[in-house]
């Protein structure tokens, strides 16, 4: 372990950040996978649960399932209540200045899908430029690639450096006055790489376009205040901040939120319905959420935001710095093998390929040893090709991991390579 490193654990050490016992909040964590202790290390795909988050779905199936927002019975108030609590929680989690700018989504894939379907449809058509970046996830490609191909608006590429930095002297020579929406991850869930998305804000909003941010890689692991950014719209997923799989949010600035038309149709999202005078349609945010919500999911999302600010996100972020590190540096002295993604500003992501190894086998043949890891493509296929890849192999930290699993992780690493080539 290099010197930097074990400073900064001895560090944690005397901090209040104490892994041991917030392993303890985590269930999971006890199971053996192949009759070896599970080390988990697929964070980036989806972050395990704490006990308190899955508790609530216990107590709400238990003391207070019941459908929301019409109902006058108690359990009705209550469900409401606590739904509605989540909405509060997620405007402080993301210093939003009003609830009613937090929609509740299925993840971060359908918010990218309303802004498309809603601001883009209405907003978007020939002539007009949507700039994303090449570090997207397809759920930040796709529903651009699905609305350009009616509207016949051009879709613009960002590049990368070789790090996987985003090229920005190149993002300031595609922005022009025909640029209408810059879409960008905050933080990339392929190589990890931290975009600067206040400053890119800054340049977009200077040529009049708007910026959707994909925060799901980032709200994990470090505070996001929207405000400060400038985000116009922001997106996230429930079950990569320790909460649910089923429930995500669309933060969008209240105008456009306003300005936009509703999405689908259905109960809860109308004023009033009626054949002959047309349909009306409910204010903010009900106006996004039609038919029964995730309401357990949403009321667990709340208890995970909880769960998060107890322990600090800036706290996780550093203490998985550590680990990122640690990692890097011991994998760093296995022959052939490279690393994808070593942008400066990064995340606990390490994202790699060896040389005579496929990905795949190595995914497999190191779950045989009860290490998880993702392998494959990431959803981010233009990125991968880039680097001259089909797939890599990617560790991706969190909260509850420790040196120690890092380093079985190093050691099981070493033992397939060994078997493979
Ligand atoms: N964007 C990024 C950067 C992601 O990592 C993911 C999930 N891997 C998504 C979007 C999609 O999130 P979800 O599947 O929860 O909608």
């Amino acid at each position: 372990m290099s010197s930097t490193v074990l400073e900064k654990a001895n560090a944690f050490a005397q901090a209040p950040y104490d892994v041991l016992a917030l392993r303890q909040d985590f269930p999971i964590l006890d199971r053996k996978v192949h009759g070896k202790p599970l080390v988990y290390l697929d964070n980036a795909a989806t972050s395990q649960t704490p006990r308190q988050v899955i508790d609530v779905f216990s107590d709400y199936y238990s003391r207070c399932n019941a459908n929301i927002h019409r109902g006058l019975h108690t359990l009705a108030d209550e469900a409401t209540a606590a739904f509605e609590g989540t909405r509060h929680k997620v405007r402080a989690f993301l210093n939003a200045e009003d609830a009613r700018q937090i929609i509740f989504t299925r993840g971060t894939t359908e918010a990218i899908n309303l802004v498309a379907q809603t601001w883009g449809r209405t907003h978007l058509g020939a002539g007009d430029e949507v700039l994303i970046s090449l570090l997207e996830h397809h759920s930040n490609i796709v529903p651009w690639q699905l609305l350009a191909a009616e509207r016949g608006f051009t879709i613009k590429v960002i590049p990368v450096d070789d790090s996987g930095a985003l090229d920005m002297q190149a993002y300031r020579e595609l922005l022009n006055e025909r640029t209408r929406l810059v879409a960008v991850n905050h933080v990339s869930n392929a190589l990890g790489t931290i975009n600067p998305v206040k400053e890119m804000a800054a340049l977009a909003h200077q040529q009049g376009a708007l910026i959707l941010v994909d925060g799901a890689q980032a709200t994990p692991h470090q505070a996001v205040d929207v405000q400060a950014i400038d985000a116009d719209f922001y997106a996230f997923s429930g079950h990569k901040v320790y909460g649910p799989t089923g429930v995500g949010v669309l933060y969008g600035k209240k105008a456009l939120l306003e300005a936009m038309p509703p999405w689908q149709g259905g109960g809860e999202m109308i004023k009033t319905v009626s054949f002959d005078a047309g349909t009306t349609f409910a204010g903010i945010p009900h106006k996004f959420e039609a038919g029964t919500p995730a309401i357990a999911e949403v009321i667990a999302l709340g208890r995970a935001l909880e769960w998060l600010e107890e322990v600090g996100v800036g706290a996780i972020g550093q203490w998985e710095h550590v680990l990122l590190e640690h990692a890097t540096h011991a994998v760093s002295s296995i022959d052939g093998l490279r690393i994808l993604g070593t942008a400066p500003d990064k995340a606990g992501v390490l994202s790699f390929v060896v040389d005579g190894a496929h990905s795949q086998d190595i995914g497999l043949l190191i779950d045989q040893l009860g290490v998880a890891i993702r392998t494959g493509h990431h959803c981010a296929q233009p990125l991968l090709h880039h680097f001259g890849v089909d797939a890599t192999c990617r560790a991706s930290f969190a909260a509850y991991n420790t040196l120690d699993e890092v380093d079985t992780f190093v050691d099981a690493l070493n033992r397939v390579i060994g078997m493979v080539r």
